[in-house]
């Protein structure tokens, strides 16, 4: 069931990559707990190494559960094909991964999720990459940062946990002008709220741990390719346009077309670094996508509820949520993403840090946790957790100023959560 082009999203969300399994006739995607694949003859296993012939070898690379996965979120987002992995950072690397060489860098947003930060800033220097941070607000910097060693462009489209959201049309015609693909991390808005390969982004990255999978319960990754890179323009992309020493000179663009890219993370990415999607962990995410639509439907009704409420609080300083129209990006949000801006948004206190930490302790629904994209609401004082290994600078570029908490919004009710932040910044401001 892949036809994108008759199916709405509601429709794909539950059908897309799924059918009643062959072997059984069992209508939920089962759980292929196992390791390897009996070749037919000796014949099928050398197709199937010499990427002649699509099947399975061996569950690092391929498993029908991941590959259901795979499929879901290649058709929701519109892409030609999606590699999962183990993590969303795991899908950053995967994603820079066939791109990059030593000496070649990335030029991303300041505004990112934490951890992207210092995984850009710090530890991709290991493989001789290295990341350039540029104002996402302001195409031509991000034009004038591109060099010839540049070879992805990297943003997030609503960002995490600023309140600020992405024009990635506006970055995409700069990264389309110097030949370069524009990654874009999509996961806190989900193919639901926002489509990156439709405004023109070659791939789109997401930790599938958050909103995809929806209950907090398993961590996974994937990268989707939009499939209409062309990576042979040029000489900047060696792995996916010459004869790959890898894979026994297979080249991949040549070969493979528009699922070059998804065949090179699969049979060299995967093969090799190892980052693989356990199905397990596919099977709850497949499970949670079937309701994706509903539950973003209500976690963005309850952030602008909840925002609202919070933005005439007396002890509150500002809330930064672009679905509230005193957001500098309402106007923006309101065109590129028509549908909302999700559930994440931060606020501040007036009575900053302490108050901040008393406030994460006196709340009794919202939990404290380093987590986000759950069914329940969650809270973090990201200044003193996940923002903690930045610079002020770092810090205050991404909206995680020691004063200011994150919430996640779930789909509980809207009066509940209001209810107990009300009880929660009496206590911390008392
Ligand atoms: C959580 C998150 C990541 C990292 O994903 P993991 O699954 O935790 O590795 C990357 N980007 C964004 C926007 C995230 O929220």
């Amino acid at each position: 069931m892949t036809d994108g082009n008759t199916y709405g999203f509601d429709t794909l969300q539950v059908h897309a990559g799924s059918q009643p399994d062959p072997a059984t006739g069992a209508r939920q995607t089962p759980i292929y707990q196992t390791t390897a694949y009996v070749f037919r003859d000796a014949e099928h296993a050398a197709k199937l190494f010499n990427l002649e012939e699509v099947g399975y070898i061996y569950s690092r690379l391929t498993n029908p559960t991941v590959s259901a996965l795979q499929e879901r979120i290649a058709v929701l987002e519109g892409g030609a094909g999606a590699v999962c992995c183990s993590s969303g950072h795991a899908a950053q690397i995967m994603a820079l991964f066939p791109l990059m060489g030593p000496g070649c860098n990335v030029v991303a947003s300041t505004r990112l999720y934490g951890g992207t930060v210092t995984q850009f800033s710090q530890t991709i220097k290991r493989f001789g990459w290295s990341a350039k941070f540029v104002d996402f607000d302001d195409p031509a910097a991000v034009a004038a940062a591109i060099d010839d060693n540049t070879r992805a462009v990297f943003g997030e489209s609503i960002a995490n946990p600023g309140g600020y959201v992405t024009d990635i049309r506006s970055i995409a015609d700069v990264a389309d002008a110097a030949g370069i693909p524009l990654i874009i991390d999509n996961t806190s808005a989900t193919p639901y709220l926002c489509n990156p390969i439709k405004d023109g982004a070659t791939l789109v990255v997401h930790s599938t741990t958050k909103y995809l999978t929806g209950n907090g319960t398993v961590t996974g990754g994937c990268v989707v390719d939009s499939g209409k890179f062309d990576w042979s323009a040029n000489d900047k992309f060696p792995s996916l346009s010459q004869p790959e020493p890898a894979y026994h000179g297979l080249i991949f663009h040549e070969a493979l077309g528009p699922m070059a890219f998804t065949f090179h993370s699969i049979a060299i990415g995967l093969r090799d670094l190892g980052m693989t999607l356990n199905p397990q962990a596919a099977h709850y995410t497949l499970m949670g996508i079937e309701t994706l639509s509903l539950r973003m439907e209500r976690h963005v009704e309850n952030a602008v509820k909840v925002a609202s409420w919070l933005e005439q609080h007396p002890a509150v300083e500002y809330v930064t949520c672009a679905g509230l129209k005193s957001s500098p990006y309402y106007e923006r949000a309101q065109r590129c993403y028509p549908k909302g801006t999700g559930g994440l948004f931060t606020f501040a206190l007036k009575d900053g840090y302490d108050a901040c930490v008393k406030l994460v302790n006196a709340l009794n629904l919202f939990s404290h946790v380093a987590n986000l994209g759950d069914t329940r609401s969650l809270i973090i004082h990201s200044a003193s957790t996940t923002h903690r290994q930045l610079t002020p600078e770092q810090q205050e570029a991404a909206g995680a100023n020691p004063n200011v908490v994150r919430l996640s919004i779930g789909i509980e009710d809207a009066k509940d959560l209001i209810a107990d932040l009300d009880q929660a910044i009496a206590a911390a401001t008392a």
